[in-house]
């Protein structure tokens, strides 16, 4: 359901974003885990205020711009990159095969590597 508050939420997510060389809307604002991505580690995920609460930043881009998260399926990075909120770079997938992706990526067989 779109109205004025969306339109200007989704100004404000992509105001903070720039597209990097691998084509990702790469997040600049507020990342509670920080801005420096790893290969390890916690992962890191934007956040911003919608309707007055802290919501991560990827999946309210993907659900104005795409569609609501279908309850209890977390948003797959394909590009693995955390702090991207490019919705044809995000898939709705299960818990378990995020993990299973994200095991994946660290042992070296990432279809799509990101420039370190
Ligand atoms: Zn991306």
């Amino acid at each position: 359901m779109w109205d004025d508050y969306d339109r200007r939420a989704l100004d404000r997510l992509m105001g903070k974003c720039t597209e990097d060389e691998a084509g990702c809307w790469v997040w600049k604002g507020s990342a509670p885990g920080g801005q420096n991505r790893r290969r390890s580690g916690a992962r890191r995920y934007g956040d911003i205020s919608y309707r007055g609460r802290q919501v991560v930043v990827h999946r309210l881009a993907y659900s104005l711009m795409v569609a609501d998260i279908p309850d209890g399926l977390e948003l797959d990075h394909l590009c693995r990159n955390t702090l991207c909120v490019r919705p044809d770079h995000l898939e709705p997938v299960t818990g378990a095969e995020n993990l299973r992706r994200a095991a994946l990526a660290r042992s070296g067989g990432d279809a799509w590597p990101n420039a370190a």
